[in-house]
């Protein structure tokens, strides 16, 4: 049983491009995956890349309403135009004409990031919530917003760029040409920062992260901390619970500007769940402004895992494209004089 109608979502990151056909329930029926073009191909080699993906998913007779592209970098509000990709080498591309022109079908593009934050708001950890934030702990800092049960895109696109809000005056140089920006203390790459810089220091704490890379710190990874720490390893405890308290100071910081009600967590980092979440949570009560005399949002794991951004694209194309037809309809009744159904 599917839940129609259907829409395709494509989620294109640094490594892969992600594309499935998603039903009104948010399930994922079909999928498929290609590599993601080197970033010193043209936009054409990418836009072939995302058509050849769509095409194999449409070859099977569903009704598809529309096709949502999420993508990394800064998408603008018509959400028609990329304006920078840093995987990709779109600058002011055209995303929207570019694949309309070869699929008959209506094109929305989002953010990557906004599109993950609206598939946890209609199907996921923030499922029934009408403002959330989504902070997501890869590389870097991402985010996405839904306020009023509606995506806060900003004026020109580029809200939710959380990872670059200075929490330290003076602090780590960011390659953003910036210092003490949020993702240099919260994000999987402080994690690994801060765990090798502790083995390199020939710390005699580290004894048991030592082990799990044969001991060389270059081999560290993010989800190995996270394992060691599950594991009850002390250090690889420590050093979640310190990303885990940067977490809550920013959250702190949005929620005194946004005011959601739940903050969902995703990226690698969140698998560590509570071993990050609680001591964010903790710090987030210490830091937040009023505290004591107001409702406080509650902080989550993320529930859809790497698929959210291909859902969240392709449920916004959805919910686009049922927008376009009702103002077609409007635009016939006027022309014609009656009014459109539904
Ligand atoms: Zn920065």
């Amino acid at each position: 049983m599917t839940d129609g109608p259907l829409a395709v979502g494509v989620d294109i990151g640094g490594t892969k491009v992600a594309a499935g056909v998603v039903d009104a329930g948010g399930a994922v029926l079909r999928r498929t995956r290609r590599d993601t073009p080197h970033r010193s191909t043209s936009p054409r080699v990418v836009e072939d890349t995302i058509v050849s993906a769509v095409e194999e998913l449409l070859g099977h007779g569903d009704e598809i309403v529309g096709v949502g592209i999420g993508a990394a970098g800064f998408v603008a509000a018509d959400r028609a135009t990329v304006v920078f990709a840093p995987h990709l080498s779109w600058r002011n591309e055209p995303l929207r004409a570019a694949l309309g022109e070869r699929l008959d079908l209506p094109i929305f593009v989002d953010n990557d990031a906004n599109a993950a934050a609206w598939a946890e708001h209609r199907f996921g950890a923030g499922r029934g919530e009408s403002h959330l934030v989504m902070v997501n702990l890869g590389t870097g800092i991402g985010g996405g917003i839904v306020l009023d049960g509606r995506v806060l895109r900003g004026r020109f696109g580029i809200a939710g760029e959380f990872g670059h809000m200075q929490v330290v005056p003076d602090g780590i140089r960011c390659e953003c040409g910036n210092r003490g920006c949020w993702e240099q203390y919260a994000s999987g790459n402080a994690l690994v920062r801060e765990a090798r810089s502790l083995m390199s220091a020939g710390s005699p704490v580290v004894s048991d992260l030592f082990e799990r890379v044969g001991g060389d710190p270059g081999e560290l990874t993010g989800p190995l901390v996270t394992e060691a720490a599950r594991d009850g390893d002390p250090l690889a405890r420590e050093l979640l619970g310190e990303i885990g308290r940067w977490l809550g100071v920013g959250i702190a910081d949005l929620a005194a500007a946004l005011d959601p009600g739940t903050f969902v967590i995703g990226g690698g980092v969140s698998a560590a769940g509570d071993l990050l979440l609680e001591p964010a949570r903790a710090a987030f009560r210490r830091q937040l402004t009023g505290r004591g005399y107001r409702p406080e949002a509650t902080i989550v794991q993320a529930q859809l895992g790497n698929e959210a951004g291909l859902v969240g694209a392709a449920d916004l194309a959805r919910v686009g494209a049922a927008d376009l037809a009702w103002a077609e309809a409007g635009d016939r009744a006027e022309r014609g004089g009656s009014t459109p159904a539904g």
